[in-house]
């Protein structure tokens, strides 16, 4: 069975005062019993990591993580600003982010780049969850399915057997942020079309990677959209910058 995963993406948004404030009305909410054998993590931006880190380890709770937004496809080095897997693994990192929709349309990244960085998270012994997902225009032309196989082909070229350890998330472009969810029934078809891609590869990796779907996320419709039998769990943005939103998100 795959666990069913919820993870809070905050982007660029917080202050040291809302971060522990959140913090600890997330883990106050989820002292009061969360549904048994799922995972929660939360990502937050770079310079809070140190002080989310602390928050999450004094509310020690087996089930909450830690996640950051990106990383670095080297692993030292001459590059200025960037992070690399071992830093973010000195920060209590689980998980790290790679490839969102955000990175490849401000930042250019393409997904031999994304691949990369997965391979620097997993030999840091982190998860990474690798965003995929077609835009708008992508979809309006009936491409959404080419799209996408062809960024998982990438991940599978350079991850292969590796992938099994690794979370994708399907963040259709079109719902990133504009309350346009997709429906439950048009994320399942993506999310089998992901795993049936897989196991052309390996059935074995098919069946283990766990993918996430993201895009509008909100309470009212994160039921739903979880009970769907290729949906295994959720990549929050908006919805989780509210803490009691993400407590109702991750209960669904
Ligand atoms: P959203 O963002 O929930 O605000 O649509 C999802 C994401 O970008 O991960």
């Amino acid at each position: 069975m795959r666990p069913l995963t919820v993870i809070g993406n905050w982007k660029m948004n917080g202050s040291f005062a809302s971060n522990a404030d959140w913090v600890k009305t997330v883990c106050r909410g989820m002292e009061q019993g969360m549904p048994a054998g799922r995972k929660y993590v939360v990502c937050a931006p770079a310079p809070y990591l140190s002080q989310c880190g602390g928050l999450i380890r004094d509310c020690s709770l087996a089930f909450l993580s830690l996640g950051a937004q990106d990383v670095s496809a080297y692993s030292a080095g001459a590059y200025t600003g960037d992070i690399a897997a071992s830093m973010l693994k000195e920060l209590d990192c689980a998980y790290v982010i790679v490839g969102h929709s955000e990175r490849r349309q401000y930042h250019q990244e393409v997904d031999e780049q994304v691949a990369e960085k997965a391979l620097q998270v997993l030999d840091n012994g982190m998860i990474p969850v690798i965003c995929v997902g077609e835009s708008a225009d992508e979809r309006n032309s009936g491409r959404e399915v080419e799209v996408v196989r062809g960024q998982i082909s990438k991940q599978v070229a350079i991850l292969q057997d590796r992938l099994a350890d690794c979370l994708i998330a399907y963040e259709p472009v079109w719902a990133i942020g504009t309350g346009k969810v997709a429906s439950a029934e048009i994320a399942q078809d993506m999310h089998r079309a992901i795993r049936l891609q897989l196991a052309e590869f390996n059935e074995d990796v098919a069946s283990h990677v766990g993918i996430l779907y993201g895009g509008s996320v909100k309470p009212d419709n994160a039921v739903e959209l979880f009970a769907m039998p290729d949906i295994d769990g959720g990549l929050i943005g908006g919805a989780s910058l509210n803490p009691q939103d993400f407590l109702a998100i991750c209960q669904a």
